[in-house]
């Protein structure tokens, strides 16, 4: 027989869990910034995604804390209670889930936007609530930059824990290769101060540990000393000969590396309604010229526009917004290759993008689909920085050139979401079938560290399963003294260690 007593004690129990909510509490007990549903700037904050899938998803409030504490007092409601949640810097990670969230509370960093240049230390504080284009706006004329992303809305907070490629990478290694001082709050709700000599374990775990250990407050990162830049962007058909000239383009210049102060990305993009097929080359040069001959294998190729010019990195940074194109659902999604060098090496270049085409040709009629992917070099350089800066998650080994090529799937309906997410899982498993083929028949070395970058991989990829096994042993020896309740590994999206 059911209790009365026990019946009613339990929906008091339900209804003060209820109570319990952190959007309730924060709104009823603390004087921390909330948005609401139906509200302008709940509506502007939800725009503020590269996805309209995440930005669709539709969290209970949006609580914008100002400080490390004010993150503190909601990590103490959270920890109370079992909602979901998500942390968002700037929503830049197309992945849903990982910076957004349906029914539960969604943390936007926005107001912790601090950018505070210190010449004296060559050093810069900088909140996770900014973009890249903020910081550099603020560091324009002060003779120095940080080591940050290529394009300049992406978000400081996502790509600094993802590891971060730079187009100064060749200098000073990935961009977490640079932070010298985290301020993180814990699960326990405390805030602690991570460098070096302070938590070293967990200091070495944020360095491409994504969201797992806590939430950053603020980065103290290196300053360099900079002065103008010069880039900007080549537009290209993609001709079969265009396409193999540029291939064999940036094969060489991973391999030979001209000049630690140049950067590429080389993408080609496909509208396949119209059947657009072009080639998009990003440059950059630290200084304002680059010496003649550096990016002669791309500049020799016959192009349509040329936007490369001598500029500030605030305006580079900025002009390469053109890139981020709002109002569609994104995927993005990665592997990593070797680079081949031997006498086939044009022809496992081909392939690679072949296998794109052709993946990409499958899903040409679903409305709004552009296809693109992007050849980036991973030289030796960088993993030879990233050690001497004390290393990081990713830890390459400088035996080998590697390419990271990183794909996007752009569409308008998120009903089509299921077929792209197979494509892109086809896309990125043929990439991977084709490198062991090709490293099985001698074409590509074998026995080679291939991680994946963080920063581009699809939801389903196994980042850390990846990674060599002492560092997901790091990782998981860090998360069970700072979560061992499971705070961020159960409640909240992103890549998860595996148990
Ligand atoms: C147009 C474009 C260009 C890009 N260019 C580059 C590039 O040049 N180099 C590169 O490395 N990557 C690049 N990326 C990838 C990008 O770095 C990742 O998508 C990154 O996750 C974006 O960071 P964000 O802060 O904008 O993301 P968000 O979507 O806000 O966050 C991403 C993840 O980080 C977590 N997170 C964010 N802030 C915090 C915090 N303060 N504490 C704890 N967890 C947090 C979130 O919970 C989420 O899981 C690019 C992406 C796009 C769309």
């Amino acid at each position: 027989m059911v209790n009365r007593a026990w019946l009613g004690a339990t929906a008091l129990a339900v209804a003060f869990v209820k109570a319990q909510s952190t959007c309730e509490v924060v709104e009823s007990q603390t004087g921390i910034s909330m948005l609401m549903p139906l509200t302008i700037d709940y509506s502007n904050e939800q725009s503020e995604y590269w996805s309209t899938s995440c930005g669709g998803l539709k969290p209970t409030c949006i609580l914008a804390p100002s400080t490390a504490d004010e993150v503190a007092a909601i990590v103490s409601v959270l920890r109370n209670n079992n909602e979901t949640f998500a942390i968002k810097s700037g929503g830049h990670n197309p992945n849903n889930w990982f910076a957004s969230v349906n029914d539960g509370p969604l943390i936007s960093t926005k107001n912790l936007n601090e950018v505070i240049f210190d010449p004296a230390t060559e050093t810069v504080r900088v909140g996770p609530g900014n973009r890249w284009d903020d910081v550099a706006a603020e560091l324009d004329g002060t003779g120095y930059t940080v080591v940050g992303g290529r394009i300049g809305n992406v978000g400081v907070g996502g790509y600094l824990l993802g590891g971060g490629l730079s187009f100064m990478s060749t200098q000073y290694g990935w961009g977490a290769n640079s932070i010298l001082e985290y301020t993180l709050v814990l699960a326990n709700a405390s805030i602690i101060t991570v460098s070096e000599s302070s938590h070293p374990d967990i200091y070495m775990a944020l360095k491409g540990g994504g969201n797992n250990f806590g939430i950053v407050t603020s980065y103290l990162l290196q300053a360099y000393p900079q002065g103008d830049v010069w880039g900007g962007n080549l537009v290209y058909d993609a001709t079969p000969e265009n396409t193999a000239a540029l291939l064999e383009a940036v094969r060489v210049f991973t391999e030979n590396y001209p000049d630690d102060k140049a950067g590429i990305i080389m993408t080609a993009e496909r509208t396949l309604a119209t059947l657009a097929d072009i080639w998009v080359i990003f440059l950059y040069y630290n200084g304002p010229e680059p010496p003649s001959g550096v990016f002669e294998g791309f500049t020799a190729v016959p192009h349509s526009i040329d936007t490369t010019k001598t500029q500030s990195m605030n305006s580079l940074l900025s002009a390469n917004n053109w890139a981020v194109i709002k109002g569609s659902v994104y995927t993005i999604g990665t592997e990593s290759m070797p680079l081949p060098t031997g006498a086939d090496a044009p022809e496992v270049m081909q392939s690679i993008y072949d296998h794109w085409v052709n993946v990409s040709d499958t899903v040409k009629f679903v409305p709004g689909l552009v296809a693109s992917i992007a050849f980036q070099p991973l030289p030796k350089q960088i993993a030879r920085l990233a050690k001497e800066k004390g290393g990081d998650m990713l830890d390459l080994d400088d035996d080998i050139n590697r390419i990271v090529i990183e794909l996007d799937y752009s569409f308008w309906f998120d009903s089509d979401y299921a077929k792209i997410d197979t494509t892109m899982r086809d896309t990125y498993e043929g990439f991977q079938s084709l490198v062991k083929g090709y490293q099985q028949s001698g074409s590509l070395p074998s026995d080679v560290y291939l991680p994946l970058f963080q920063n581009d991989c699809f939801y389903p990829q196994d980042y850390f399963g990846r990674l060599r096994p002492e560092k997901l042993a790091l990782a998981k020896k860090v998360q069970a003294d700072v979560d061992p309740n499971g705070l961020w590994r159960d409640r909240t999206g992103g890549f998860k260690i595996p148990a």
